[in-house]
């Protein structure tokens, strides 16, 4: 089974993608982990996306979609995917889409407001990259490996406009594209449901399909 988590930033992708890969033992593929991997460690990669990721832009498509396209021939992803923040423009779903089939787009609708509150609340893992929320979680420590938690520097609130402007300018494309193609749920997400109660819904919708 092949998912996409589509939804803007703190729309609880990366939650979501933790319950079904518990579940489902999908291999969960993030973009951002990935580019922020790569920045730390100062690769090739790291370099060139490093002033996209800080500045809250989109990484380019030519980019974006060969690092993608990379880790899908993975060994891990044999037994399927969970693809969280790809594709982010109708470019990368049209490019995805001659190379893999998608079962399922979950997407995870929320307004401009929630994001904002979900992202300011956010603390992620310095070793495991789990993700806390203030009003959910401890966070003093990680609730995975107990290590230290951090507020992301793009979680910064000039940096959320631009993402959520550079997200509102291209999801529309990319939700009716899969529409066309009849393989999306759309859950209209509010600010006080638990990242659990939203996993719910989409995990009775999974085990009816
Ligand atoms: P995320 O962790 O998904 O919020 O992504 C963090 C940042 O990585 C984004 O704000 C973009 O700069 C970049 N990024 C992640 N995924 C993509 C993508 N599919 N296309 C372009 N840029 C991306």
């Amino acid at each position: 089974m092949n998912i996409i988590l589509n939804g803007a930033s703190g729309s609880g992708k990366g939650s979501m993608a933790k319950f079904l890969v518990r579940d489902f033992g999908l291999a969960h593929i993030s973009t951002g982990n990935i580019f922020r991997e790569n920045i730390e460690k100062e690769t090739e990669l790291g370099k060139i996306v490093k002033s996209y990721v800080a500045a809250g832009e989109w990484v380019p498509d030519d980019i974006t979609i060969k690092v993608i396209l990379d880790r899908v021939k993975q060994e891990d992803c044999k037994n399927g995917i969970i693809l969280d923040g790809f594709p982010r423009t109708l470019k990368q779903a049209e490019e995805f889409a001659k190379v893999m089939d998608i079962d399922l787009v979950v997407y995870i609708n929320i307004s401009d407001e929630t994001a904002v509150t979900r992202l300011g609340n956010r603390y992620m893992c310095t070793k495991c990259n789990a993700i806390h929320s203030a009003k959910w979680d401890d966070i003093t420590k990680c609730k995975v490996c107990g290590a230290e938690l951090y507020q992301r520097e793009d979680d910064k609130a000039e940096t959320i406009k631009t993402r959520l402007h550079n997200f509102n300018l291209n999801n529309q494309s990319i939700i009716d594209f899969y529409k066309e193609q009849g393989n999306l749920f759309e859950i209209k997400d509010k600010v006080d449901n638990s990242p659990e109660d939203t996993y719910n819904i989409v995990k009775e919708y999974i085990n009816k399909k």
